[in-house]
Parts: C-alpha cells; structure tokens; sequence
C-alpha cells in the first residue's frame, strides 16, 4: 500500500500559543510528510510495497539491511501518534481508571510528571519520551531517534517528540519548557484512557 500523511486532528492554529502555527506547518506538513515520501520510495518493488505500516516497522525492525525502512515507518507512526497526545486545552491530570492506575502503579500524578519530564529531559540528542503499558503495567520510557515501543512489545500511551524540530521554532534550546507546557496545556489524557482500553 501506499503510505499517506494523516491530517492533523485539529487545525493549525488549534494549539498555538504553545506550539504555533509555523511549527506544526513544518513539524507535520514538512518533516512528518518527508517520513511518508521516503518510506513510500524505500519499499517501492520491494515484498513491503504492499504492507501495511506496522507489518513494515515490524518486519524491518532489527534488520540492519532495512534500516532506513524501520526509521521512516518508525518516524511516520510516532507522529501521527504524538499529534494525538495532544489537544486544544489539553494539559492537566488525567482522570478515572487512568488516574487510579497512575496513583498505583507510578506513586501518583506528581511522580508521573517528575518521571515523564526526567525521561523527556534526558533523552540525549533526538527521540521520544513515552507513557506506556509494559506487561499490563503502566511504565515511563524513553526511546532514540525514530526507535518506537512497539517494536519492542509495549502498548503506547501518550508521547512527546523531542527532537529539536519539535519545539525549536517556539521554545529555541529551551526543551525543560516545552515539556513543562506539554504537561500543563497540551497533552491529552483522552487518547491515552483510549489506548489503555
Ligand atoms: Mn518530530
């Protein structure tokens, strides 16, 4: 199949000031689009011509033959998946069974955040920080480059890219704020209880 660009789940303006319209302009109309083409180019006559995004990623993980494959597909499903964790008016606690699983498992909101921030920080150079199900449990990790958790058996709750390209434009060399406003005004607990079902 060929690989598409998914729309944004929300207009380009929709998460400004925080992250503007210049960013999400060329986060998601340049770089996430850039993944599309290169991916659809690298399997084009190839036995993954004809497979779907996730069988890509997974047959080309590991395989040191088919790395650019795993870093694109990689690349394209962690940003459609990061455009989810956020939304307009986002931020905050989450609530319900999420947040119960939270207070049980991670010690509570407070050292949810501490700990997403922490992974988010120091994630050296460019990758993903991660809220995901390990084992049915819930679990904070980091990931470099383009690699995604799923690749490695686990169940992706919520994400925040930070590669520089995420939050140059509005935040420069300033990574701590731009999580720091992810946590307060974007992310988005919906999609995460969604994916914990
Ligand atoms: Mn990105």
């Amino acid at each position: 199949m060929s690989h598409v660009l998914p729309p944004l789940p929300y207009g380009l303006e929709a998460l400004a000031p925080h992250i503007t319209q210049r960013t999400l302009e060329i986060h998601h109309g340049k770089h996430h689009n850039a993944y599309v083409t290169n991916l659809n180019k690298l399997v084009a006559g190839t036995p993954l011509e004809k497979s779907s995004l996730e069988d890509t990623l997974q047959a080309a993980k590991g395989d040191a033959t088919k790395a650019g494959i795993f870093n694109n597909a990689a690349q394209i499903w962690n940003h459609t998946f990061y455009w989810n964790s956020m939304k307009p008016k986002g931020g905050g606690k989450p609530t319900g069974d999420l947040l119960s699983k939270i207070e049980k498992e991670l010690g509570g909101y407070e050292k949810f955040a501490e700990e997403f921030t922490a992974a988010a920080t120091t994630q050296f150079g460019s990758g993903w920080a991660w809220l995901v199900l390990d084992g049915g449990k819930l679990k904070v990790t980091k990931t470099g480059n383009a690699d995604t958790p799923i690749a490695h058996g686990q169940k992706p709750l919520v994400t925040i890219d930070v590669w520089e390209h995420a939050y140059y434009l509005d935040f420069q060399n300033r990574r701590p704020d731009y999580i720091k406003t992810f946590l307060e005004s974007l992310i988005n607990w919906d999609f995460a209880a969604k994916n914990l079902k």
